[in-house]
């Protein structure tokens, strides 16, 4: 559960340490505060759940106006008025009472209680916490979080909010069936892929025409510039040095070859996904497909309570062309999708990032599927190249042979088998035996693709294929089998 107290990882509020924050309490009954609670719960006064489960309840406009002890007075009374301690309207009467300078109630000094209190809470809770001396992570390092998305309670950061895969119609709905039973037998259990109802997923996000969702909780929404910059700076920070702006024109054993002379290394490693077709040698090794996207200006905040999405769960609309989606942490729909046309020669250009028709589609089928957004602006307009093998299958391998390394083929999944492939390759590099070095798709080798002009005939017609049969599945209700059945001949390699 993301409750409003699961604050880890929600963006935008600013400097976590304030000037003067590290003092325990800064108003008297703040402390006063901490040690009802502490006698709450070794008295056994206060309903179940505990302190913060019960905070998680606080409306999130009240929880964020609240000061800390603020929220903690919050839970402890209402966790009284649950076990029947206090009736309702006690406190208020007493507060009225004091207001109208009515007497003080009158002090309850109990030493054993307070000793009691003093021993529950051990001497960790007692002396003041020392300063770290040894850090165990850097700023910019990256770190590894793990979503296990239970009910409750569970001060678990919403870095990672999961994927949904939404269903708009009875076809999409047995694909999906479909992919779940497929990743069942790949090992995945019914809590890492699973279906959600429509009441379900639209409890996530409203999209406009939605029969049901598929959900799996492995996955996180990030900004991919920062991850890039910040990868860079660990790098660097650990001696690599990183050249940038330097074209490598020829990758050779033992050297990879730039305009100002070559660069020579015991192993080379080629990580330059669709855009190594333009090397000598491996144009037909991958095929450069374009993937474009748009962002809306960041949307108001009528429109988020109408649209919800605040899990931050990435999304992908299925069907041939296949689109995806994120809300970008300042607000905005970042919203992407396929069916930009091949170039012939697997040609790659600046210019090829914006194509005016399929920048247009994307925008609808944006306001299709979000309504409350449909009259939001667009902001920004972008696309590259993915890389795609003849099957379709990433891999990543060494040829000792050669000292020549390679890793890629991820056809717009790239962010995190990068990273898988990155470790894989240090593996093999080193010479490592692990469980990394033994994933089936190290050292596999797809084919070529065709030479052209049959190549530029056949991805083409495909697109053209994949968008009609997405069309006719809208029109009839029913799966456009013929053309799949060409479109998995040609995907499927
Ligand atoms: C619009 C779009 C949306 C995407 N969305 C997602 C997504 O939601 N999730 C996801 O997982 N993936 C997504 N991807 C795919 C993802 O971006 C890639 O799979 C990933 O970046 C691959 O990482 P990489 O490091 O292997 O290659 P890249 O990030 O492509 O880096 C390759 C680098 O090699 C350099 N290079 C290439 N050739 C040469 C040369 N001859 N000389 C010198 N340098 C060279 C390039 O300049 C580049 O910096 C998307 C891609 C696009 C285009």
């Amino acid at each position: 559960m993301d409750g409003i107290h699961d604050l880890g990882g929600m963006h935008g509020f600013g400097a976590v340490v304030a000037p003067g924050g590290e003092a325990p309490y800064h108003e008297r009954w703040e402390a006063r505060v901490f040690a009802l609670l502490q006698l709450v719960d070794l008295e056994g006064l206060g309903a179940r759940p505990g302190d913060r489960a019960t905070i998680e309840e606080m409306d999130p406009v009240d929880y964020l106006a609240a000061s800390y002890y603020e929220r903690w007075l919050w839970s402890a009374e209402q966790r009284l008025l649950r076990k029947g301690t206090i009736a309702a309207g006690e406190v208020e009467q007493m507060m009225e009472r004091l207001a109208a300078g009515g007497p003080e109630p009158p002090a309850h000094r109990d030493p054993d209680q307070a000793a009691r209190v003093v021993q529950w809470l051990g001497p960790e809770e007692i002396v003041p916490m020392q300063p770290a001396t040894r850090t165990r992570f850097v700023p910019g390092q990256g770190v590894r979080v793990r979503r296990m998305h239970p009910a409750g309670h569970t001060r678990c950061p919403r870095y990672g909010g999961g994927a949904l895969g939404v269903v708009p119609s009875r076809v999409e709905r047995a694909r999906r069936e479909d992919g779940i039973g497929r990743a069942r037998r790949w090992g995945m259990g019914p809590a890492d892929l699973f279906l959600l109802s429509r009441d379900e997923a639209e409890r996530r996000v409203q999209v406009a025409g939605l029969l049901a969702a598929s959900f799996t909780p492995h996955c996180a929404a990030l900004d991919p510039a920062r991850l890039a910059r910040g990868l860079a700076r660990v790098v660097e920070r650990l001696g690599v040095p990183i050249h940038e702006g330097t074209p490598v024109t020829r990758v050779r054993p033992g050297r990879a070859d730039t305009p100002h002379g070559p660069v020579r290394a015991e192993v080379v490693v080629r990580a330059t996904e669709g855009y190594g077709t333009t090397l000598p040698g491996l144009r037909r090794s991958l095929l450069p497909l374009y993937s474009l996207m748009v962002a809306t200006e960041p949307l108001p905040e009528e429109a988020w309570k109408e649209i919800g999405w605040a899990g931050g769960e990435t999304m992908a609309a299925g069907g041939h062309l296949f689109t995806y989606a994120q809300r970008t942490r300042d607000g905005r729909i970042a919203f992407g999708g396929r069916g930009a046309p091949y170039h012939f020669g697997s040609r790659i250009r600046p210019a090829y990032d914006r194509d005016e028709g399929v920048h247009r589609r994307l925008e609808a089928t944006l306001a299709e599927l979000f309504p409350p957004a449909a009259g939001a602006g667009i902001t920004h307009r972008w696309g590259g190249p993915l890389g795609i093998p003849r099957d379709w299958t990433a891999s990543v391998g060494l040829d000792r042979d050669t000292g020549l390394a390679w890793a890629g083929g991820y056809v717009g999944d790239g962010v995190g088998t990068a990273n898988l492939a990155g470790r894989t390759l240090a593996d093999l590099i080193c010479g490592r035996d692990t469980d990394r070095t033994r994933l089936p798709w190290v050292q596999h080798r797809s084919r070529p693709w065709e030479p052209e002009p049959l190549r530029w005939l056949g991805v083409n017609a495909v697109r053209v294929l994949a968008g009609s049969a997405d069309a006719a599945e809208r029109r009839t209700g029913r799966p456009a089998r013929l053309r799949e059945r060409v479109l998995e001949r040609f995907l499927g390699g």
